[in-house]
């Protein structure tokens, strides 16, 4: 069983060097037990934070121990009854080809169904990724049918089903990514009515506020916010009274680089309420949420693209390559 581990800390920027690549034996099992193996690795912006140690909502990633990331696979041998050999599950199986998980503990594995979604598609659009878009749009934009909402990181695993999500809702749905390929995916195959490579712009952000301006010619009434920093406050000079910003990610600054905010007066100048939210605290959304993205999926309406590094030991990199937005769509690693 091939294995990455926390290997030291990240100074600053995260590095290759702080991982390790370990081989294991898998253990035999014990009663009540069951051994997955891993079709795909899901690699997460959160995982960044928990490379860290200090204060934060979840606990830091141990020394030494596999890194934690939710996984995809088969059931290769069982000794719990509610599970035979076969099976496909969703776990948080961690960095590694094979886990042993015990079958009594709630939530520890959840079969799946892939006769109509792919496997690996409940690690992105229709898993976590999606519920998290769901959240943001549905509990806290909450939009009404023609309203413009906008969202960063635009072509990722959130980016991608929230603009399925919002255009089912009949908003205008606006985006910004990184580069003209991402743009192009954006409008052609996730339904975008705009989207705006923020990277032309440099960090000035009043250019790329006027670049907004076409594209959200009633202004901005909802923003699901995955970035921060200069592209945050550019889409604030657009919103309009009683907005509303489901803050989801920062993922500009993950790596230690500050993000200040550069006018929160308008904030109080347009009324706008900002909940930030991390979906694990809300699983009583997730069977609606699910339910509707793998709807979407099966309408051909939600067409997730995926990034897909092979072989555990290119997990390190993927996922370096993630935070730099190398990827495009849902970052994956491909063990067998
Ligand atoms: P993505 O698939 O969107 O991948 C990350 C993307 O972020 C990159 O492709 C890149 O896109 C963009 N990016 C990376 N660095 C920067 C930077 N310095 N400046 C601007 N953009 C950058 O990841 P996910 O869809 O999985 O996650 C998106 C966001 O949602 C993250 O912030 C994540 O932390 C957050 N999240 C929050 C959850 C919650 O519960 N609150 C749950 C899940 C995710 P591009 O090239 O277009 O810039």
């Amino acid at each position: 069983n091939q294995q990455i581990v926390l290997d030291n800390r990240p100074q600053g920027e995260a590095v290759a060097s702080n991982f390790r690549l370990v081989l294991t034996d898998t253990p035999a099992l014990e009663d009540g037990q069951v051994l997955v193996r891993h079709h795909y690795l899901s690699l997460d912006p959160y995982m960044r934070g928990r490379m860290n140690e200090g204060r934060s909502y979840a606990a830091a990633q141990r020394l030494g121990e596999v890194m934690m990331g939710g996984t995809v696979g088969e059931v290769v041998e069982s000794r719990h009854p509610r599970y035979a050999v076969g099976d496909k599950v969703l776990g948080m199986g961690g960095w590694q080809e094979y886990s042993v998980v015990d079958g009594a503990a709630v939530g520890a594995l959840r079969p799946v169904d892939t006769s109509h979604v792919p496997l690996s598609y409940y690690l992105g659009a229709v898993g976590m990724p999606g519920v998290t878009a769901w959240y943001g749009l549905v509990r806290i934009i909450a939009p009404k049918e023609g309203e413009t909402v906008v969202v960063s990181a635009a072509t990722g695993a959130v980016g991608s089903a929230f603009a399925a999500l919002a255009k089912a809702r009949g908003c205008r749905v606006v985006g910004l990514a990184g580069g003209a390929d991402k743009c192009r995916y954006a409008l052609q195959e996730l339904g975008f009515d705009a989207c705006i490579d923020y990277r032309q712009y440099a960090g000035d952000v009043k250019a790329l506020s006027q670049a907004l301006k076409p594209a959200c010619p009633n202004g901005i009434d909802g923003y699901f916010e995955n970035v921060g920093g200069p592209i945050m406050d550019a889409v604030m000079l657009r919103m309009n009274a009683f907005s509303r910003i489901a803050l989801c990610g920062m993922i500009a600054g993950y790596d230690g680089a500050p993000l200040p905010m550069r006018n929160p007066a308008l904030l109080l100048i347009n009324r706008t309420r900002l909940e930030g939210f991390i979906v694990s605290e809300h699983m009583q959304v997730w069977p609606e949420a699910l339910t509707e993205l793998a709807t979407l999926v099966g309408a051909g309406k939600l067409r997730p693209r995926e990034t897909v590094a092979q072989g555990i030991a290119a997990a390190p990199q993927a996922f370096l390559g993630l935070l730099k937005g190398k990827n495009l769509g849902k970052q994956l690693v491909k063990l067998i």
